[in-house]
């Protein structure tokens, strides 16, 4: 029987509960513990799907194609397996369900109420998420901080589930963060106090907490806290900002909270952390430097390409290097900026996108990296970006683009498959998630992965235009991945050129510490085997 761990916040967001709930993954998967997460995300939005990057960082795509919180991206890479649609909750999910099974008359006679109905909708969906994968545990993180208006029906669901499942099968952790008052420098523990407080009003009495701080917290602190907040001292857990998240399971293991959730649960005790252990002393080691330019639109943002930039972290540390990310805005190179880092970089990676701010920028990059034999690597996006500017160099016409950012181009290179022409919506709609795909003997592609059918998880709704195959095959590109059927292209690269690839697909969500996706690895590679020629040509 699954037991659970729900996890809750206090103070203040974006203190690291998702690298925290992604870390006790790791820590009882090291005792041999089945674990696998869920997010339960507060707000109206069915899915980020639809979120700018701005609100809502990156949005992580899923094997079953569910467009989820990018926590599900630090789950995957920490604890080593693939999660689901059922991993990601949100309350416009759940209020839609709840209001369709209203109109379809299930609850006939009955008031519809936030409690009991929408609670139990989400300890459905908890359930769900248990059933999938049958877990031995099941943290569940619930976003947002303790006191947020939406967040109550969460709330109350994990309570209730203290009751539902058993007291012995349930723990509650608490995640705040202990700030630091001025000069002085002193860590302030009170809004943590009120924080438990707040929590405890709602009939949630946390096992644990996790003190996150800049600051080394001391004995007598969580002395103090223990105190005020009735648990018991060895469970208030001190995690300071570490170098690198991947340090967090560690710190934590440490701090002796596997030991504790273990005891607690009755679950096996002897934790083995070693491999993990030895590839955070090889993070932390200084290595020779690697940089590498990730031309965007939302570079002021890292967030919003959260995998794109831990894929390079373990494609670098494979190669023994270590990562430096020249954030280029694409919108500066159109402004005639940023060919003098671009020359300072030893390979350009193009992440995904939408719409057309930007677009030229990234187009320039692609041209700087064809023209200079710089390693490319194109994700989504950068792969279309690179087939336009491959097409203009053969037309010589500017004209050539996606029909994504001039809907009348005479050369529409990238276009619209029939079956997306009529689709209104935009929630949800793109193609989404795992599609399988043929791989060309003797391609670039095919040498990184070493095997002749792989799956890869898309999210996008332009694809390659067949029409311009043949003309930019004698180009020089060779259309290294294909659907099984041979009608969209998944992989495009350059005979030509030491390494200039994109995939149709996102490669970066598929990246996890201690294997690094093959086309970053191989990309990498190159950046290392080929050195940049410097030149800073504007080539506008
Ligand atoms: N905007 C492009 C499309 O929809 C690329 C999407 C992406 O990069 N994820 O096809």
């Amino acid at each position: 029987m699954t037991q659970y761990i729900f996890v809750t916040g206090g103070v203040a967001s974006s203190v690291g509960k998702g690298v925290t709930v992604a870390s006790i993954g790791r820590i009882l998967k090291a005792r041999g513990v089945r674990v696998s997460v869920q997010k339960l995300d507060p707000y109206l939005n069915v899915d980020p799907g639809t979120m700018s990057p701005y609100q809502h960082g990156e949005v992580f795509v899923t094997e079953d194609g569910a467009e989820t919180d990018l926590d599900l991206g630090h789950y995957e890479r920490f604890i080593d397996e693939n999660l689901s649609r059922y991993s990601n909750v949100t309350t416009g999910q759940v209020y839609s369900e709840v209001i369709m099974k209203e109109r379809r008359g299930d609850y006939l006679g009955g008031t519809v109420q936030v409690i009991p109905h929408v609670t139990k909708e989400i300890k459905h969906r908890i359930a769900l998420a248990a059933k999938g994968s049958n877990p031995d545990v099941l943290l569940v993180e619930v976003g947002g901080t303790v006191g947020d208006i939406e967040g109550q029906p969460f709330l109350e669901a994990i309570r209730q589930m203290r009751k539902d499942v058993g007291r012995d099968n349930v723990m509650y952790i608490h995640v705040t963060l202990v700030p630091t008052i001025g000069a002085t420098g002193e860590l302030k523990t009170k809004p943590t106090q009120h924080s438990v407080r707040d929590l405890r009003a709602l009939g949630i009495q946390p096992d644990a907490i996790v003190l996150r701080a800049d600051a080394p917290i001391d004995n007598a602190l969580r002395e103090k806290i223990a105190l005020f907040t009735d648990v018991e001292k060895r469970a208030v857990v001190p995690l300071t900002t570490a170098q690198t998240i991947y340090q967090v399971p560690l710190m934590l293991e440490t701090a002796g909270l596997g030991q504790f959730i273990c005891e607690r649960f009755g679950l096996p005790c002897a934790a083995d952390l070693s491999q993990w252990q030895d590839l955070v002393d090889r993070l932390l080691t200084p290595k020779e430097k690697l940089r590498i330019g990730i031309v965007g639109k939302y570079v002021e943002l890292p967030d919003a390409y959260m995998s794109v930039r831990e894929a390079l972290v373990h494609a670098t540390l494979f190669h023994n290097r270590d990562l430096e990310v020249d954030w280029i805005l694409s919108e500066d190179l159109e402004k005639d900026r940023g060919f003098e880092r671009l020359s300072k970089v030893d390979g350009i990676v193009v992440p995904g996108g939408f719409g057309d701010r930007g677009i030229e920028g990234k187009i320039l990059a692609a041209k700087y990296a064809r023209v200079h034999n710089l390693p490319y690597l194109g994700l989504c996006l950068g792969m279309q970006v690179m087939c336009i500017e491959l097409a203009r160099h053969v037309l010589e016409s500017d004209e050539a683009n996606s029909t994504e950012f001039d809907p009348g181009t005479q050369y529409p290179i990238i276009d619209l498959m029939e079956d997306q022409r009529s689709i209104a919506d935009l929630g949800g709609t793109m193609r989404l998630g795992a599609y399988p795909c043929n791989l060309e003997a003797g391609s670039k592609a095919h040498a990184a992965y070493d095997t002749d059918m792989i799956t890869e998880r898309h999210r996008h709704r332009f694809e390659f235009n067949n029409a311009y195959r043949e003309m930019l095959s004698e180009a020089g590109l060779r259309y290294s991945g294909q659907s099984p059927d041979g009608n969209l292209v998944e992989i495009a690269e350059l005979r030509e050129h030491p390494f200039m690839l994109g995939s149709q697909f996102h490669p970066e969500f598929k990246s996890r510490p201690e294997r690094p996706h093959p086309l970053f690895r191989d990309f990498v590679k190159a950046t290392i085997e080929f050195p940049r020629d410097g030149k800073q040509e504007k080539l506008l």
